[in-house]
């Protein structure tokens, strides 16, 4: 026999045989995994996670409704008349998966763990390196989660902020410097230096190539750094010339004498 439940995570509707009672699945609408339950008489008004999700989308007197109910909801949210009103829907929904962290922490708990702990590292990684590559110490998993508590003890909702990998960066800074001792990137230093010009995008080669850039609408500013390399480019041969000269007239001498 078929049966229905909500998902867990999203309140979403799930339907399903009922011998798969208690399998965890993962919800084919929001993705996150889930356990199927087959309800019983008392787990049949709407669970607070649907009321919660259906509130912020703008339905009042959820109290009542059935946990069926509730989720036919949830899913029809996508059903929109228009493409207007499709996507002023998809902008609401994106807003709810990050308010419910604030408006409902305890019951969005779990699911927080989830995001902060598990997903965003691999993330924050990846940022790190992006920034800094050849530090003396090496970013562990356990480093990461270390970094994360200490912010989180000032501000729960810090990862929700759009600055969110910077502030980890400086907390990083302050509790593991060496995981920041390194240098940029080579492709970072490379994407300041295009982006020290006139704002012209230019390919690799050209920025690299001095005759190009000189040629190029670029800045007084990083004309006068580029010709600076060049110049002392210039002196240290002229150095090695006169070195190898007079080395050169020196075993002339010696042998004439
Ligand atoms: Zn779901």
């Amino acid at each position: 026999m078929f049966v229905k439940c909500p998902c867990e995570k999203c309140g979403g509707h799930l339907e399903f045989d009922q011998t798969n009672n208690g399998r965890l699945i993962q919800c084919p609408h929001c993705g996150q995994s889930t356990t199927l339950v087959v309800l019983t008489f008392y787990s049949r008004t709407a669970s607070p996670k649907q009321v919660a999700c259906l509130k912020f989308h703008g339905f009042t007197n959820v109290g009542n409704l059935s946990v069926s109910e509730a989720g036919a909801l949830i899913d029809n949210l996508s059903n929109a008349d228009s493409l207007e009103d499709y996507e002023k829907m998809c902008l609401r929904h994106k807003q709810w998966l990050k308010q419910r962290f604030i408006l409902y922490p305890e019951l969005y708990e779990e699911e927080r763990e989830t995001e902060v702990f598990q997903y965003l590292p691999p993330h924050l990684h990846q940022y790190v390196r992006s920034r800094v590559v050849g530090a003396s110490e090496r970013l562990t998993n356990n480093k990461i989660h270390e970094v994360i508590t200490s912010i989180d003890t000032r501000d729960r909702n810090w990862w929700l902020r759009n600055d969110r990998d910077e502030v980890f960066f400086d907390e990083l800074k302050i509790l593991f410097p060496g995981c920041c001792d390194g240098n940029a990137p080579i492709s970072v230093v490379k994407s300041n230096l295009r982006r020290s010009n006139t704002g012209k995008t230019e390919t690799t080669n050209d920025a690299d190539d001095p005759v190009v850039f000189h040629n190029s609408e670029s800045s007084g500013r990083s004309r006068r750094r580029k010709i600076s390399v060049s110049t002392g480019d210039g002196c240290l041969v002229v150095i090695v010339l006169i070195l190898l000269l007079t080395l050169l007239s020196r075993v002339v001498f010696a042998a004439f004498r």
